[in-house]
Order: C-alpha cells, then sequence, then structure tokens
C-alpha cells in the first residue's frame, strides 16, 4: 500500500497517563500505516516538562506558530499532589494556558456525534461548536463585600495626568456586594477573529450574543467589535456560503435548544464557560468532544477536550484491563490531519482524515464502543470494547475500506 505523503510537518505534543498510552495506539495504527507525514515532536509529558523547565511548552507554541497546525495529547496540569506524585522542581502551569497565550487563541468545543448515542436534546442533529472568549469579564474582577452604608463609584485616573472620569456604582444604604469587571479591545477583536477564521474553515453559520439592550457600552462594544471584524471579512464568509448573527444571550439559548445544532455560538467569558458545559452533556460523553485552539492569524492546535484520565490509567497499571474511549484523540489526529491538507493543497491527506472519522463513527455505530458509550447508547450493546480493542477496530474497519480503494479517485 503507498502510503499518502504530507508536504508539511504537523506539530506533535505528547501528554500524560492513560491518553498518553492511547496517543501511540492510535498513531502506531491509525496514522503511520497509511500517511507519510512529519512529525516535528514535542514531548508534554510532565516528566519532560520539569526537566526542562517548561521550556518544551513553549519550544511547542513556537513550532506551532512555524507549521500551523498541531495536534496534542492531553496533559495533567500539576497541582501539590502531583508535586509530590512527580517530585517535580514546582508546580508547573498549564500547557494549555500557555499555548493559549503565546497563540493569542480561542478554543473551539465540538462534539462528535454518533447516531445510536442520542443527545438528551432531540431536535440537535449537528453538532453545537462553542467558542468560548477566555480573557476578562468575572473571571479576572475585583470584588468587595459591604458592610456598612456608602457610596460605590467607578473612578478612571488616565495615565497622562488628566481629569479622572467618575461614575456611580451605587449607594448603599444596607450591606451588599460590589464587583468590576474589565475587558480589553485587542482581545475581544482577537477573539472574533479567531472565531470567524474557525467558522469559514468548518463553513458554519456563526452566532455571537451578548445582552446589549442592558449594558449598552461593555456588551454594547463587543457586539460593535464583532461587526467591524465580520465586515471586514464578509467576502470570505459569503464565500464560504456562512452568515453572522448578533443574539441576545438569551433569545440564543432559546433558539439552540430548538435548533438542528450545527453553527458556531461564539460566547462571552462566563456563557462559554457555562454554554460548553451544557452543550458537552447534552450530546452524551466527554470521550466524544473535541476541542481546537485557534488563533486569529490561523494557527490550529487539535486536542480532545477530556484530561488525561488518571482513574483508567492507574487501573492500567496495576494490570486491570480499561475501557477508555479514544474517539475525541481520533478525531484530534484527523482534525490536523485534515488542516494540513487543506492548508497545503493535499485533498487526498484531508480525504484520508474523513475516511478515518467514519471509520469511527460506523464502528461505534455497528455497536463497537468502549464502556462510557455502552452505557448511554441506545440500543445498548451487550458488551463494550477495551481500549485497545477499540482502535484495533477502528483499525480493521479503516484498512479494509482503503484497500477496498475509497481513497482512489
Ligand atoms: P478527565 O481526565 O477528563 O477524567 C474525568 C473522568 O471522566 C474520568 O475519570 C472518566 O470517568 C471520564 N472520562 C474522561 N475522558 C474519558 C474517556 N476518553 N473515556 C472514558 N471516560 C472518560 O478529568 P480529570 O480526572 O479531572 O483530570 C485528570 C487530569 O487531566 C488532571 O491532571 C488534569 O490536570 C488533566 N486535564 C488535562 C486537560 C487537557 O490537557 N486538555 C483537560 C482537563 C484535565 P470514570 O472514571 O467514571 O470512567
Ligand atoms: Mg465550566
Amino acid at each position: 500500500m503507498t502510503r499518502i505523503q504530507a508536504k508539511n510537518p504537523i506539530v506533535e505534543m505528547d501528554g500524560d497517563e492513560m491518553t498518553r498510552i492511547l496517543w501511540t495506539m492510535v498513531k502506531d495504527q491509525l496514522v503511520h500505516p497509511f500517511v507519510d507525514v512529519k512529525l516535528e515532536y514535542y514531548d508534554l509529558g510532565l516528566p519532560e516538562r520539569d526537566r526542562t523547565d517548561d521550556a518544551v511548552t513553549v519550544a511547542a507554541a513556537e513550532a506551532i506558530k512555524r507549521h500551523r497546525v498541531g495536534v496534542k495529547c492531553a496533559t495533567i496540569t500539576p497541582n501539590d499532589d502531583r508535586v509530590k506524585e512527580y517530585s517535580l522542581k514546582k508546580a508547573w502551569p498549564s500547557p494549555n494556558g500557555t499555548l493559549r497565550a503565546m497563540l493569542d487563541g480561542t478554543v473551539f468545543r465540538k462534539p462528535i456525534v454518533v447516531r445510536n448515542v442520542p443527545p438528551m436534546v432531540r431536535s440537535w442533529q449537528k453538532p453545537i461548536t462553542i467558542g468560548r472568549h477566555a480573557y476578562g469579564d468575572m473571571y479576572k474582577s475585583a470584588e468587595m463585600r459591604l458592610r456598612t452604608p456608602g457610596k460605590v463609584e467607578l473612578v478612571f485616573t488616565p495615565a497622562d495626568g488628566s481629569e479622572p472620569q467618575r461614575t456611580t456604582v451605587f449607594e448603599f444604604k444596607t450591606p451588599g456586594v460590589v464587583r468590576g469587571v474589565h475587558n480589553l479591545d485587542d482581545s475581544i477583536r482577537s477573539f472574533a477573529r479567531a472565531c470567524i477564521t474557525y467558522a469559514v474553515s468548518e463553513r458554519m453559520n456563526l452566532w455571537f450574543s451578548g445582552k446589549d439592550t442592558i449594558s449598552k457600552t461593555y456588551h454594547g462594544a463587543f457586539r460593535g467589535i464583532f461587526a467591524q471584524e465580520v465586515e471586514a471579512r464578509k467576502a470570505e464568509m459569503a464565500a464560504a456560503g456562512i452568515v453572522y448573527e448578533y443574539l441576545l444571550i438569551d433569545d440564543a439559548v432559546a433558539r439552540a435548544v430548538r435548533s438542528q445544532g450545527g453553527f458556531l455560538w461564539a460566547c462571552m467569558n462566563y456563557d462559554g464557560d457555562v454554554m460548553s458545559d451544557m452543550v458537552a452533556s447534552g450530546f452524551g460523553s466527554l470521550g466524544l468532544m473535541t476541542s481546537v485552539l485557534v488563533s486569529p492569524d490561523g494557527n490550529f492546535e487539535y486536542e480532545a477536550a477530556h484530561g488525561t484520565v488518571t482513574r483508567h490509567y492507574y487501573a492500567h497499571q496495576r494490570g486491570e484491563s480499561t475501557s477508555t474511549n479514544s474517539t475525541a484523540t481520533i478525531f484530534a489526529w484527523t482534525g490536523a490531519l485534515a488542516k494540513r491538507g487543506e492548508l497545503d493543497g493535499t485533498p487526498e491527506l484531508t480525504r484520508f482524515a474523513q475516511l478515518v472519522e467514519q471509520s469511527v463513527i460506523e464502528t461505534i455505530e455497528s455497536g463497537v464502543m468502549t464502556k462510557d458509550l455502552a452505557l448511554i447508547a441506545d440500543p445498548r450493546p451487550a458488551t463494550h470494547a477495551d481500549s485497545q480493542g477499540f482502535i484495533a477496530a477502528v483499525a480493521a474497519r479503516l484498512k479494509s475500506r482503503v484497500e477496498a480503494g475509497a481513497l482512489v479517485g
């Protein structure tokens, strides 16, 4: 069998625990036998991050900026327990946080839809992707608990020494609470750009929601910046056959629940926090949730939305059989391969990635699935596959499809 040639490299970031075990199996059984791609390898596993004082994470982010496409395994974000468990020099920061900051990126979470794992919401037939603005608002705020009467003001003191600006928040007669929040035009603009880039790339309509009827200045700024960015790229969006809509958040929620899905919903920070969990549980399982970090200038980093599945890893280490779902990890690889093919003008690579995805979906729809899905599938299968067995079943199906000429023509 001749392997498909990729023109340019993909940045590969290895990770930790159970997902590190799945990682090698997926790569060896579903990628290498079929595709000749140069993988620029960075080991983001915790021991290597510790050994390099986390320089390996920074190097990986730089590599993504060079090659534009990366695929990442789940990694441990160390806390005090992990510092002891791995005898770390210190609690290194979250690799995802580092990558997001260095790439100035937005994270999009998209569920994988399979027919026999029905969503909780009956009308959802296509994935709903959530793009969450990951800067500011409630997550970077100043708060006070007020116990005595008094006046709260917002005061802006210009750095150039000119006259301060002030406005009254509230005159308290009785105890209460107050919070000050902020955001930045640059951050909102980057977010809008990343959302448009992703919507165009996935050919999905784009929603942005806020509450500018109430928050005319704050939410109004978000709405205004989105409108400017959409205007600047309307030709690109028209060519992709997609439209943009601004919706009030309550209207967006009502419409999302009644919709068939198939759109990108750009959310403000808090809304995205809430809606991404609502959509994730509405679609079924963490093992079916993919995630991609998109930078405003068009770099793409793909991964599964779940973590390193620690509990399963400890069982694996004890020599027990595991049933960990590799679907989202496989889709991280196919996302990266498809994007590589698209950017390089090698449609055969993109077609291959789609064939892998089809093979995964058909495997699950044929009743072969891991335990997390077996518990919620309809009909429920009599047995479930173990971690290895699921990947082997996908590999066998993929191989027979390729041998039957699925990639020819
Ligand atoms: P997790 O790894 O996502 O796992 C939580 C639970 O969800 C698992 O114990 C398992 O439930 C279920 N689950 C998640 N993914 C699954 C899969 N693919 N197949 C089957 N079941 C799956 O979250 P966590 O336990 O909170 O975090 C573990 C480590 O991952 C932490 O060190 C954290 O820092 C890291 N983490 C990394 C990322 C990332 O790199 N993007 C994201 C989140 C967390 P059962 O045990 O009930 O089977
Ligand atoms: Mg949340």
